[in-house]
């Protein structure tokens, strides 16, 4: 697995960075998605569909064994959305402030008040599609609950109402990234992923 290189088919620059961190302590590559290749619509229904679909665009772009990743985030006060709509909840364009308002409006909507009725999970699929097509595929979840109010300014998406169980209480965007990186549902499905391709 050491020396290990793939393409990176996200673009958006905080997840690329996460990804590097932590696929660096495992001893992998990885390499810029080239800004040539267009941007896959990602409209499959499940996260693994929408992984499958930026990984095989890249790496038959590429000829290289490209690795992507989708990302949830499940409230179970809401029968598990925004699932694999998170990115664009709020509609296009994907907004992030647009939406934690939703989230928080929803829950508010359904009286969802006590930790125990704002309980959600962040779920990742990374998928790694090799040249002759094969795939390795792993799995990453973090439990937690959704905040009342934004908390913390660090992070991305999500994370100022993100708190997840082993958080001391706080929001994913009040801790460092290399905290987060060790409990968060990105950094268990790539380290997972590591351990199957060693
Ligand atoms: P993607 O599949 O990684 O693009 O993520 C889908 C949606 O979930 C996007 O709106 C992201 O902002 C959000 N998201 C993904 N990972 C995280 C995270 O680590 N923290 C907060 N939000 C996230």
């Amino acid at each position: 697995m050491v020396g290990q290189r793939l393409v990176c088919a996200s673009a958006n620059p905080y997840k690329v960075r996460e990804i590097e961190e932590i696929l660096l302590d495992c001893g992998v590559v990885l390499e810029p998605r080239p800004a040539e290749i267009a941007d896959v619509e990602e409209n499959a229904d499940t996260l693994e569909g929408n992984a499958r679909l930026k990984a095989s665009a890249i790496a038959v772009a590429t000829g290289s064994a490209a690795l992507a990743d989708d990302t949830g985030l499940e409230v179970d006060a809401l029968g598990g959305e925004p699932g694999v709509r998170s990115a664009r909840y709020a509609g296009e364009p994907s907004d992030a402030e647009a939406n934690i308002e939703k989230l928080l409006n929803e829950l508010r909507a359904v009286g969802a008040t006590t930790v125990q009725q704002r309980r959600a999970r962040f779920r990742t699929v990374v998928l790694v599609q090799w040249p002759d097509g094969t795939e390795t595929i792993a799995t990453g979840v973090v439990e937690g609950h959704i905040a009342l109010v934004r908390v913390g300014d660090g992070g991305f998406g999500y994370d100022p109402v993100f708190i997840p169980d082993d958080g001391n209480g706080r929001t994913f965007a009040q801790m460092g990234a290399e905290e987060k990186h060790a409990m968060s549902h990105r950094g268990r499905a790539l380290r997972t992923l590591a351990e199957e391709l060693s």
